[in-house]
């Protein structure tokens, strides 16, 4: 009898992509797809039904730092399913209450945690809180949030609401009330008009004009990731955390930083604000947090502020509550992962990894329709443009043609940005903290291979 739960070697391809036509809803794709259906992974690569093996070059959706295929990090999630399976956090159980100690440690110390299931709920949370916080601190007429344009923190009415890209919005609006965006730090196209020389990082200075447009009185958080990630690798010049930190402070304005990608390694350091030396009042984490073997999210309040959730009236508590949030078997996973990055040094080679493909991926900028290539920690940005000249965005056949070349060579990459709505001009990279030096270098000639099928 078989012990593979999918069954798999009772269908053939054909009847599975058969099935998978007529069941199956895919998320974030044109309907009458082509999937690849993907069957197992080992370190950086996935293999699919038919035997073929790709690099992963996007960690699955920016989230399997550690890699596929981990036996020890299943082997813990069995021995506790076996254990305890599920207990809610109204009570408390050992993984809990190890987890929350270790991010605590992992993010600098000073941190109550409260978990849930993905980004996007960690975020809906950060809302939540932060306007109770403010209710029950004697502020009750903040209510608004200030984001970004380009930015992603979920999909959700409150989290799409913070979204700033229209096209993923517009057929589903009216979304929570009380969003407000301002521009992104977008040097390679300022929205200010300036340039390197010029620069007087306007993009923050927009924070406090907007606070005071809209009434500071009327504020409750800002939310922005340390580097917007989905939204094409936009990298904030220097100073520019810190400047929004302070204008924050000035007003008493929370800041919330989303670091579902950039948390836990990705940035070359434990979190990514760590780069930035700044203090947020809100930190929400998921993806790498548990490299996506199982789903855990987390949003870390400052203590101070759970503190105002103490009080003795009966609605002090914060109440909110969802079902699988911090389940042991998550919990495990994640710690068993943190594990595996702390005796592997795999913050430190993700930093070191970053440096090392930023500097290879240099040679791609002499392909005429590379506008520009940026990084964070281990991710990295190509735009394409149709010339380098006019910026105007590649076209969409001009990314398509990168992607297939590329994964015709077994490399698998992401496309992102909308740029200009309906542009996804930016190819994407985000590999696995696992990845060789060999690999490094697969990647950079495969993209390289590409490109000059483009000239
Ligand atoms: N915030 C950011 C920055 C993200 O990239 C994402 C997901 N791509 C989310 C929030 C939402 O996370 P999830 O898909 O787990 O809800």
């Amino acid at each position: 009898e078989s012990t593979d739960p999918a069954n798999t070697s009772d269908f053939n391809q054909q009847s599975l992509l058969d099935k998978d036509r007529k069941y199956l809803w895919h998320p974030m794709t044109p309907h009458n797809p082509d999937p690849m259906i993907v069957e197992s992974g080992e370190g950086s690569w996935i293999t699919d039904i038919e035997g073929k093996r790709y690099f992963d070059g996007m960690s699955g959706l920016w989230c399997v730092n550690v890699g596929h295929g981990r036996e020890e990090i299943a082997d813990a999630a069995a021995q506790q399913m076996k254990k305890l399976a599920y207990y809610p956090l109204t009570q408390s159980h050992p993984p809990a209450i190890q987890l929350s100690e270790k991010v605590n440690e992992w993010l600098g110390g000073g941190y109550r945690i409260f978990y849930s299931n993905s980004g996007t709920e960690a975020n809906e949370v950060a809302f939540k809180i932060a306007r109770q916080y403010h209710h029950q601190n004697g502020e009750p007429t903040r209510y608004k949030f200030i984001s970004r344009h380009r930015s992603y923190h979920g999909n959700t009415m409150g989290a799409l609401a913070a979204t700033g890209q229209s096209q993923r919005k517009t057929k589903y609006e009216p979304l929570a009330m009380g969003f407000q965006h301002v521009a992104p730090p977008y040097c390679y196209r300022c929205p200010f008009g300036k340039t390197k020389d010029t620069c007087s990082m306007q993009c923050a200075q927009t924070y406090e004009d907007v606070i005071n447009w809209e009434g500071a009185e009327s504020v409750a958080a800002v939310i922005l990731e340390p580097v917007i990630t989905g939204g094409g690798v936009l990298v904030p010049p220097d100073g520019y955390l810190k400047k929004v930190r302070d204008i924050c402070d000035k007003y008493g304005v929370l800041m919330i930083l989303d670091e579902v990608i950039c948390g836990f390694g990705r940035s070359g350091q434990q979190f990514g604000h760590h780069n930035y030396g700044v203090e947020p009042d809100i930190v929400t984490m998921a993806k790498g947090m548990t490299s996506a073997y199982s789903p855990l999210s987390a949003t870390a309040v400052r203590a101070g502020m759970y503190e105002t959730f103490m009080g003795s009236g009966a609605d002090s508590h914060f109440r909110h509550i969802n079902t699988f949030g911090g389940n042991p078997v998550s919990c495990v996973v994640a710690l068993k992962n943190i594990e595996i990055m702390e005796r592997e040094h795999l913050v430190e080679r993700s930093a070191q990894l970053g440096k090392a493909l930023r500097q290879k991926l240099e040679v791609l900028m002499a392909h005429p329709h590379v506008g520009e290539i940026r990084s964070f920690g281990f991710i990295a940005g190509i735009e394409m443009v149709e010339d380098k000249k006019s910026k105007l965005p590649a076209a969409a056949d001009k990314m398509q043609q990168i992607i297939s070349e590329c994964k015709q060579r077994g490399l698998l990459i992401g496309k992102n940005g909308d740029t200009v709505v309906g542009f996804n001009n930016i190819i994407t990279l985000c590999p696995p903290f696992v990845t060789s030096d060999e690999e490094l270098e697969f990647i950079v000639r495969t993209l390289e291979e590409a490109f000059a099928t483009l000239k």
